[in-house]
């Protein structure tokens, strides 16, 4: 049984998304494992997804024994090309992901129609989509049910940690029952991952990150830390871990719901407020600025802009402490195999290719205000965007 303030958790999630029910976990990845199982997602069967995502987004379809299908992204919103789906269906053809990529919404109308016109089922992979808009409607709210991650770069995070929403009854109670048999975070675990989170909070500011974000890779893969990925799942042995399927512990729970009285608002709103101040300046400094339509309101977990020499900035923004993302540094973000093991073959996605060699990006986060935006901006202008 899921502890109480779990509950709590998952009940408060859901009003404040506005969804019939709610399911919390240890990380995102094993919410998106339990809707694919709920929905009885199995061997031989596909799952349609962006050729440009995290390696943990595809662990689940692995783990499930079912095979990825990658589709080529949209140079400007980086979602799925609506174009380039129905060339990928097939008879096995189970479950279409629609991936929020930066928190920009994937051109969800078109996926809806094809999935219906095939009938295929749409799951939203929103990770990276908490509080984004597409034509008005809140993500989440578009496919049969939608994951969501709590892991540190994420929207919002209690070090790590994972939901799910659904609107669908029958799916609900599947997942509930599923819940029971999650094994529980240990003592240890629990307790390391509090004190990450308290670190977190007192050392992540933009001068930091970069620096933190390399001891922490290190410090996981020596296993001294709780990490947001075991080596196994990085370097694709996909055998699945008794201690995968595991539930969100108490702590998580009680971080998730401080945040839902106010903090997450405000986080969100920051996110919009970043966005507007991005496109402001890079318009000002004749710099290719974020040129997604109207209709999608993103609440950006990064601003993604392309460089000429993405190397190159990386490596000047960590000498000189500015924040600078890297998502994604391969089309599996994150992924230690061959993109093999994981179905991808090399030159299957080009423009997500072309994007991993030349996109980096600017800072979001409640943390990063506008004279660190600046700082990143003024990098980017001396590299230049790509000829
Ligand atoms: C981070 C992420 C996940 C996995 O979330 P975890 O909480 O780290 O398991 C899945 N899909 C996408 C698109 C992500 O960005």
């Amino acid at each position: 049984m899921p502890h109480k303030i779990v509950k709590k958790f998952e009940t408060s999630f859901a009003e404040w998304m506005g969804v019939a029910s709610a399911f919390a976990f240890w990380k995102g990845r094993v919410g998106i494992y339990a809707i694919l199982k709920a929905l009885g997602v199995g061997e031989d069967d596909e799952v349609i997804l962006p050729g440009y995502t995290c390696v943990t987004a595809v662990n689940p379809i692995k783990v499930i024994g079912a095979k990825p299908v990658y589709v080529d992204i949209d140079p400007v919103t980086y979602g799925m090309d609506p174009d380039k789906i129905e060339g990928k269906i097939t008879k096995r053809t189970k479950v279409i992901f629609a991936q929020f990529t930066y928190g920009i919404p994937p051109e969800m109308d078109t996926i809806l129609d094809i999935a219906n016109r095939h009938g295929i089922t749409v799951v939203e992979d929103a990770c990276q989509g908490l509080g984004s808009k597409y034509k008005g409607r809140a993500a989440g709210s578009f496919g049969i049910a939608a994951g969501y991650s709590m892991q540190w770069t994420k929207t919002w995070t209690a070090g790590i940690g994972g939901l799910v929403s659904t609107n669908d009854k029958d799916l609900a109670r599947k997942i509930e029952a599923m819940t029971e048999d999650l094994c529980q975070p240990s003592f240890s675990e629990a307790t390391l991952l509090s004190i990450q989170r308290f670190v977190h909070r007192a050392i992540i500011y933009p001068a930091t990150t970069a620096m933190i974000t390399n001891t922490y890779r290190w410090l996981v893969r020596k296993n001294v830390l709780v990490g947001s990925s075991t080596t196994a799942e990085t370097e694709g042995r996909l055998e699945i871990d008794p201690h995968f399927f595991k539930a969100m512990s108490k702590g998580q729970a009680k971080s998730g719901l401080r945040q839902l009285r106010g903090a997450l608002d405000r986080n969100l709103a920051h996110r919009r407020q970043m966005r507007a101040f991005y496109d402001q300046l890079l318009a000002e400094r004749g710099y290719p600025k974020l040129e997604i339509p109207d209709y999608m309101d993103p609440a950006m977990v990064r601003y993604p802009v392309r460089v000429a020499d993405k190397a190159k900035i990386l490596e000047m923004a960590n000498q000189k402490g500015v924040e600078l993302g890297e998502w994604f540094d391969q089309p599996l973000h994150q992924c230690h195999a061959p993109l093999s093991v994981y179905d991808y073959q090399d030159g299957c996605c080009p423009e997500a290719e072309r994007a991993v060699r030349e996109v980096v990006n600017l800072p979001t986060h409640p943390r990063a205000h506008e004279k660190h935006g600046l700082k990143a901006v003024n990098l980017l202008c001396e590299i230049g965007p790509p000829k």
